[in-house]
């Protein structure tokens, strides 16, 4: 088994796999079953819209966890010339012993520096980096979409059959589970989907944005604007992470435009 094969025996990636098909089942088998029944026509049009995205959940999700983020290859020399023109600082990474790539951080928990690093992610047992960037956002966005259809069929179903459901005393317990299950997984990955189109907008990692805040307020304090020099504006910076084809954007592994995650355009170029 490989490096990306193994990050799959952990305990939290196991855990987001189980939840995905308990949702699944619970959402189709249970609800959708219970609210439409699966012989109407509507009922099969709801359970194949509801599969097509816990699938896309799934790939995605395996996407994130199996594509390596992004290694500072070997033969790395840095640009000494042209860090400084475009803004960038060149910096060294005094764990790895070497120079790093502009955008790159070191990760403590995989012991290497990463390229284009945003953060290590437990639930996918990984960093997302610069080449799972996109399946890890597609997956958030795919898990978002399917959290909000549980909870529409949820609240459909207990409508529907006029709360007589949930007031069975054995069936109360698992309503109450389920239903603060998939509310919650809205609202958190809604959060976390909103935050990262903030970031994608602006052309920023995670890491970037901690820092441009420290930078934000030494340049206020100078009476200078602050301006991250990779932001190129909203549509080439939504293209240069999701791909040039908007009809792409959607599919996790369309990572065509990626390059060698080394050098990228700044806005003083
Ligand atoms: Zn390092
Ligand atoms: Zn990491």
């Amino acid at each position: 088994m490989g490096r990306g094969g193994r990050r799959f025996l952990s305990l939290p990636v196991i855990a987001v796999i189980s939840l995905i098909g308990f949702v699944y089942y619970c959402t189709v088998f249970v609800f959708v079953e219970s609210w439409l029944g699966l012989r109407s026509a509507a009922g099969i049009c709801s359970a194949l819209v509801f599969s097509y995205l816990a699938l896309m959940c799934l790939a995605s999700f395996c996407a994130s966890v199996v594509i390596d983020p992004g290694q500072v290859p070997a033969s790395f020399v840095p640009d000494m010339e042209g860090s400084d023109g475009n803004g960038v600082r060149l910096k060294y990474c005094g764990k790895c012993s070497s120079y790093k790539p502009p955008r790159s951080h070191h990760c403590r928990v995989c012991r290497r520096c990463v390229l284009k690093m945003d953060h290590h992610c437990l639930w996918i047992n990984n960093c997302v980096g610069y080449a799972n960037y996109k399946p890890f956002i597609i997956f958030v966005l795919n898990a978002t979409i399917s959290s909000i259809y549980s909870v529409v069929v949820f609240v459909g179903n207990i409508l529907h059959n006029d709360h007589k459901f949930i007031e069975r005393a054995s069936s109360k317990l698992f309503n109450v589970a389920f239903g603060s299950t998939v509310m919650i997984l809205s609202i958190l990955l809604g959060t976390l989907l909103g935050w990262h189109i903030f970031l994608m907008c602006h052309n920023m990692t995670t890491i970037e944005y901690r820092e441009a805040i420290r930078a934000m307020w030494l340049a206020r304090k100078s009476g200078q604007r602050y301006h991250h020099p990779f932001d190129l504006g909203p549509c080439k910076n939504l293209s240069s992470t999701l791909g040039p084809n908007a009809l792409k954007w959607w599919c996790p592994l369309a990572v065509g435009h990626l390059r060698d995650g080394l050098q990228f355009p700044t806005s003083r170029q």
